[in-house]
Order: C-alpha cells, then structure tokens, then sequence
C-alpha cells in the first residue's frame, strides 16, 4: 500500500486503504482480525474526519498497551439480556468498541421494540471518539446518547488533584435526507489528545485549561501533563456533568470510578479500564410528533440566529475531503508502527 511513498514525508492514502494497513498493524500486536479491524475503524474514521486527538496520533499508545498485560485484546465479552429495557455488557478486559458491536443489534432490537433501550457496559477499554459510537444509531433513525468514564485526569470544581476522568459524552439524532446531528465533547476544557499535540508542538493551551502540579494555573500543556490537572469546562457545570458521567457509566454499570484505574505496575499501559452508558431511543415510536419536521424547524431556526454550522457538519466536509483526496499519512511512522516488536 505504501508503494511510491517509501521516502517522502507524506503521501495520500484512501481511508479503506488506511484501514487495511491499521488493521494489519493491530493484528501483528495481538489483536484478532474482528476487533483488529473495529479498532483500526475507530482510528481511521476519527483521522479521516478530522478528530485528530483520537486519530492516528493514538496509535503508539495502543501499540504500548498492547505490549503490556493490562487489556485483553481478543476478550470474550459477556452480552445479557437484563430487564426489557436493558443490557448489560461484560467485556471482559477487552476493547469497548467490538463489545459494543457485539451488544448492537440486542440493543436495537429493544429499542425498536420498547421505544427505548439502554447498554450498560463494565470491564471496558476505551481509547477512541465516541460520536464513532452513536452516529451509525442516528444513521438507523435512533436518538443515541453515550458516555465513558476514563483514567484521572481532571480535577472537579475547586479541586486541584485530578478525580474525574475527561469523562466525554456524544449524541447523535437522525435527519430526514441529512447526515444525523453528532455531537461529542470531554467535560475538561480540552482533551488530553489535545493538550498532548500541544505538548509535542510547544504550543501553549489557553487559560483555565489546566493547573501544574502545584495546584497553580498554567498554559503550558507539559506542566498540566507533567503531575498536573485539567479542568471542567465551565467550571461547577462541566463538573456536575463529569460527577454524572461518573454515575452513568461507572456506578450503575459496576465498572471502575475512574480514580480506581490502577495502572501500576503496566508502565506502558495508556486505555482505561472503565465503562460505558448508551441510551438507545426509537423516536419513531414517540407518538404523533413530526420527529423529522421538528428537528428541521430547530436545525432552521439555529441557522437562521447566526449559528454558522451545526455539530458535525466540519466532520462530514472533512469527510468528503479524505474520500475525494485520500488521508494524508507519514509512510515512515507507518512502517515504524508495523514493524513495533510484537507482544
Ligand atoms: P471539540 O471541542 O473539538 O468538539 C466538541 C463538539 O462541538 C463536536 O461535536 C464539534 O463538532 C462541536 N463543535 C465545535 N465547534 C463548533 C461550532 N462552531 N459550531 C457547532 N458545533 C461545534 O471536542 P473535545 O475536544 O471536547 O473532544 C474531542 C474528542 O475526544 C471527542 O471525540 C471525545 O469523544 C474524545 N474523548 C475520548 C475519551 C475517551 O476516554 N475515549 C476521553 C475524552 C475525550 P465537529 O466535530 O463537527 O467539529
């Protein structure tokens, strides 16, 4: 695939042609050829549309934490049947995303049915953008919300040690004719991916973002990284938001509060062994309410106040761009990737 590239600094790869290449890298760190391919989606989709911080930038660290014991990567994961309303998924240590592909058609069977579903996920690793989670729902005609608790590294309002993690949430809802509305956001001012692109190209993040490892401010993303904290976004709102992330998927769910995550002993492990809430509507059955219409007044009405695009929409055109000129990718860092020592 990197044929007439070997050399250069870049060259231009199709997404389906990346995500060979990525799949192939995953299965030669250990991880069967499903899940390798779901995990190799998740990078490639979230670079191919843009969402660099969960890009190929992640790839090191999941190769680092597949060299480890810390994550299972061909784990069994555990689908049951709870209440009509409900299921609950054990993954069993392994990655969240094929546990979620493996609970999917349950959950949306139920939705369909009862009008409403919910997916309460432990034991889980997950290392991506979440919208990856909720778009293929809303492209189903479902309402999905979603949210992941992860390793420590945010402070709650007034505090200056990390407890949360940056705990994100997506939501997605389907249009008629339309991509769905996605939106997805960390509760810290920026994501770690984020602060660590701004680490790597010295480049300082704003205001409020983080405290160094004193509990003072600063807008050097290596102190935040260096025994230092993020914050919430708006301050005591995006904490309380973070605080129900915190509830949703990870006390209801049983799986680990995010400053129970010990990663001691896995020095190179860098995934969260955490878990996940997704909440699966079916507005089809919501009555008589003009779902569609409704959501074309409101996306209207938005546009015609001055909002210049609505969520998503940057990722759909960065989308069309990847597919008409293909993913700009470094051949060496690639080769380097497939060539990491296996575990
Ligand atoms: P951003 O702040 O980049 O974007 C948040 C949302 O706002 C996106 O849906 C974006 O849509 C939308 N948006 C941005 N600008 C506008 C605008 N002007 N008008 C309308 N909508 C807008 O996200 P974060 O940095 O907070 O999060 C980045 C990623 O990190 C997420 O994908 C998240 O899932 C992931 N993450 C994963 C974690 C994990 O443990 N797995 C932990 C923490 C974060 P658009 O995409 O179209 O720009």
């Amino acid at each position: 695939r990197l044929r007439g590239c070997v050399g250069s600094d870049t060259c231009r790869l199709s997404p389906e042609g990346l995500l060979g290449l990525i799949t192939e890298i995953f299965v030669r760190a250990g991880v069967p050829a499903g899940p390798a391919r779901i995990l190799a989606r998740t990078c490639v989709h979230a670079e191919r549309d843009g969402a660099h911080s969960h890009g190929l930038h992640r790839m090191p660290a999941y190769l680092a934490t597949l060299a480890t014991d810390w994550v299972t990567p061909g784990a069994r994961p555990r689908v049951q049947e709870s209440a009509s309303g409900t299921v609950l998924v054990d993954a069993n240590n392994g990655f969240a995303q094929p546990a979620l592909a493996q609970a999917m058609p349950l959950l949306t069977r139920k939705a369909s049915e009862a009008g409403v579903a919910v997916m309460l996920m432990k034991n889980s690793h997950h290392f991506g953008a979440l919208w990856l989670d909720v778009e293929p729902l809303a492209e189903q005609g479902f309402v999905a919300l979603t949210m992941v608790n992860s390793s420590s590294h945010m402070a709650p309002v007034g505090g200056t040690k990390p407890v949360y993690g940056t705990n994100p949430m997506a939501f997605a809802c389907p249009r008629d004719g339309r991509p769905p509305i996605v939106f997805d956001q960390a509760t810290s001012v920026m994501a770690k991916g984020d602060i660590q692109l701004a680490a790597k190209s010295g480049r300082p993040v704003p205001p409020g973002t983080g405290l160094d490892k004193f509990g003072k401010p600063t807008e050097d993303p290596a102190e935040i990284l260096d025994g230092g904290t993020l914050l919430p976004f708006g301050g005591h709102k995006g904490s309380s938001i973070a605080m129900m992330v915190e509830i949703l998927a990870a006390a209801l769910t049983g799986g680990n509060f995010s400053w129970e995550i010990d990663k001691s002993g896995y020095t190179n492990a860098h995934t969260s062994r955490a878990g996940q809430f997704l909440l699966c509507i079916d507005p089809r059955l919501s009555g008589e309410n003009a779902f569609a219409q409704r959501i074309e007044a409101l996306a209207r009405t938005l546009m015609e106040s001055g909002q210049s695009r609505l969520p998503g929409d940057r990722r759909h055109a960065n989308r069309k761009r990847a597919e008409d000129e293909g993913i700009a990718v470094n051949p060496a860092l690639l080769l380097s990737w497939y060539d990491a020592p296996r575990p």
